[in-house]
């Protein structure tokens, strides 16, 4: 071994040192089980979890897809995304929520291969995508009542997505944000309905294309927490992903208060600053027990050149963690962001009031 090959391998092993204290540490037991792409786990083993990220993706418009089916290189999308689920597991990441939404690309046979080869726990959702203008609306989504939607989803559930025998994880949504249309509440209610009888959690996007005002996506989830309230659910089934998006830090206070969890993905290089001062905010209302930190990023798009431009997993490791550290939060903090709370989040629970 050569000086610097020397140098390079001590320092791969100190990081590697750094990891354990948050890595090994497991939520408490009895939080109960979630449901990955390769069956139950019980939750208190997920580890460290990145809560909001996408491997694969299909970004074209609903009526494209029903249009034309892609032909796929699987073996070329592996070759892409494999590598960076490794890092993230050398980097101490043990369970890694797929969020791509019903027709964005959701790929539950891909991600069970994904899985096996990276180790990785992988979660896949149900649910529907209403956000992006309505670009990747289904026909059924218009035309089904709340309960035919909520049976579709309950469905997936109970008997897998499609022929792949693979059950969701989450149940995700994506709201534009502003007041709620009659089709996104229609949705929401299917999911408040699902919730009811799967225990699974709700996730829902909320966010516009573009800059919204303060208040335009706080005005979204106070309307979908005033839903789950009338349906005797709490809030807790409840993950206001993107919350970011909302620059009136007063809603986020407002919705983890009551018991929602306030999801503060797209962490990036950029954002990093941004993203110390929402997670300090909350926890200076003791509020840290509510709230996610994850990435947005990925993934492997269909259609482009070997995917296009893949984002990676590295910055919650690279970056916020030891910026955490060094804006004071203690260890068990960290592991309560990154292992506690996602485990009580992705916990199957029917969670009525
Ligand atoms: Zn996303």
């Amino acid at each position: 071994m050569n000086r610097r090959a020397f140098i390079r391998a001590s320092l791969i092993s100190s990081t590697a040192l750094a990891i354990p204290a948050f890595a090994q540490s497991r939520a408490t037991k009895n939080v109960g089980h979630v449901m990955t792409v390769n069956g139950f786990l019980d939750a208190s083993e997920m580890g460290m979890t990145l809560t909001h990220e996408h491997l694969f993706a299909d970004l074209r418009s609903f009526e494209e897809q029903r249009r034309q089916t892609l032909e796929l290189d699987v073996d070329e999308i592996i070759e892409v995304v494999l590598p960076h689920l490794e890092r993230a597991r050398s980097l101490g990441c043990r369970t890694l929520i797929d969020c791509t939404a019903t027709h964005l690309g959701r790929s539950p046979a891909l991600l069970r291969r994904l899985s096996a080869a990276s180790g990785l726990n992988v979660l896949t959702v149900t649910g529907s995508y209403l956000a992006a203008n309505g670009h990747f609306v289904p026909d059924y989504a218009k035309a089904e009542t709340v309960d035919q939607l909520a049976r579709r989803w309950i469905g997936e559930w109970q008997g897998g997505i499609e022929d792949t025998g693979v059950r969701p994880g989450l149940i995700k949504l994506g709201m534009n944000g502003g007041p709620l249309t009659s089709l996104e509440e229609k949705v929401f209610r299917a999911a408040v309905e699902t919730h009811r009888e799967t225990g699974l959690t709700i996730g829902t996007h909320i966010g516009p294309w573009g800059e919204p005002e303060p208040g335009f996506c706080g005005a979204s989830a106070s309307q979908m927490l005033a839903v789950l309230e009338k349906a005797q659910v709490s809030p807790s089934a409840w993950i206001w992903f993107h919350a970011q998006n909302e620059k009136d830090p007063s809603h986020h206070v407002r919705a983890a208060k009551i018991g929602a969890w306030v999801s503060f993905d797209g962490l990036s290089p950029e954002t990093l600053a941004e993203h110390i001062e929402l997670v300090k905010r909350l926890r200076t209302h003791e509020l840290l027990n509510r709230v996610l930190v994850s990435h947005d990023a990925g993934w492997y798009t269909a259609g482009e050149p070997r995917g296009g431009n893949f984002r990676t997993f590295d910055t919650v490791f690279t970056e916020f963690i030891p910026a955490l550290r060094t804006a004071g939060f203690k260890e068990d903090e960290i592991t309560q962001l990154f292992v506690r709370n996602p485990a009580e989040a992705f916990a199957i629970r029917k969670r009525t009031t």
